[in-house]
């Protein structure tokens, strides 16, 4: 080649190896986001997620120790002035209001909510308490409620719409044995989805449900170990168990956290402008396998 013409291509090429590695633009940049249960194996994946493109979170749970655990893993990825921790009980008015002025007075309001606290805990019918049901409706569907009310408030106040997303559960849709309460629990969560979804259209804010199948390991950052505890619960080892799950998905693979991270990160950016009131099942195919 002419000594000018390998100059230039030797020239180009070094411009674009500068283009690869020049940071892309974060997607959720000035966005304040509010993660319920944001201490736990999901909402921590969640949280990391939607930190890492570039929106400013509140994390919200009711377990403090967890949350302070959480909050110092995170801060360790990200700068601590772009996450907050507030503890707060999804079942009282009072400490929900409290969470979301935390947000307002922090960052100057909220423009994505992900609702996702929420227990595991059910029993056969016959054997169901009132206090089980109870704990099941009010930390779930009325704490669904009672979090995304809030959001309506403050995201109508804001008038540039916002995003809901409900983690709700592939039992919301498909009936699972001994667990009534948890999965009437997570179908009024569901429907309650569908609901704001109309209410919230006219002022441009989307409410989305991600479903998750059962995920057995917590997130990458969190230091819990559900895998080894239901094992123990079900008799059996880590490894069967993962086995188990795994083998009865139409994919033959692992839900994680991140999975449901990805799907919820989805719903939060403008990728989504045009969805709500959909539904989205993580569960490696398991809600078509069972239906079938
Ligand atoms: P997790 O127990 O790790 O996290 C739940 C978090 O919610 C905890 O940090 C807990 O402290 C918090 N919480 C509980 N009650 C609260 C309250 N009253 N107020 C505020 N925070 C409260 O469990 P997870 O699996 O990460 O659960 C996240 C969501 O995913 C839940 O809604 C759960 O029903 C749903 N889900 C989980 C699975 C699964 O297999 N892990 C499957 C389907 C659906």
């Amino acid at each position: 080649l002419p000594e000018q013409e390998a100059f230039d291509i030797e020239y180009w090429l070094l411009e674009e190896a500068k283009l690869q590695r020049m940071p892309k633009p974060k997607s959720l940049a000035g966005r304040i986001a509010l993660v319920t249960g944001g201490a736990g194996g999901i909402g921590s994946a969640i949280a990391d997620r939607l930190l890492r493109e570039g929106a400013c979170v509140v994390l919200a749970d009711i377990d403090r120790q967890a949350l302070g655990e959480t909050a110092e893993l995170l801060s360790g990825r990200y700068s601590n002035d772009v996450m907050r921790a507030v503890a707060m009980d999804v079942t009282r008015e009072d400490a929900v209001e409290a969470a979301y002025l935390a947000a307002a007075v922090e960052y100057g309001g909220v423009d994505i909510l992900v609702s996702n606290a929420g227990i595991a805990s059910s029993a056969p019918v016959e054997e169901t308490s009132l206090d089980l049901w109870n704990k099941n409706m009010s930390i779930l569907s009325t704490g669904y409620f009672l979090v995304s009310r809030a959001a309506f408030r403050i995201m109508k106040a804001q008038g540039i719409g916002g995003s809901i997303i409900f983690i709700a559960s592939k039992n919301g849709l498909a009936a699972s044995p001994g667990a009534s309460a948890y999965c009437t629990a997570k179908a009024s969560e569901i429907h309650l989805a569908r609901c704001l979804a109309l209410e919230g259209a006219p002022e441009g804010i989307r409410v989305n449900v991600v479903n998750p199948d059962a995920v057995l390991k917590g997130s990458k950052i969190w230091s819990g170990d559900w895998l080894k505890e239901r094992a123990d619960a079900y008799g059996k080892d880590t490894s069967e168990l993962e086995e188990h799950y795994r083998q009865r998905s139409l994919l033959k693979r692992s839900v994680l956290p991140e999975d449901i991270a990805e799907a919820t990160y989805f719903f939060a950016s403008e990728a989504s402008a045009k969805s709500t009131g959909n539904i989205v099942n993580v569960d490696a195919g398991n809600v078509q396998a069972f239906t079938r």
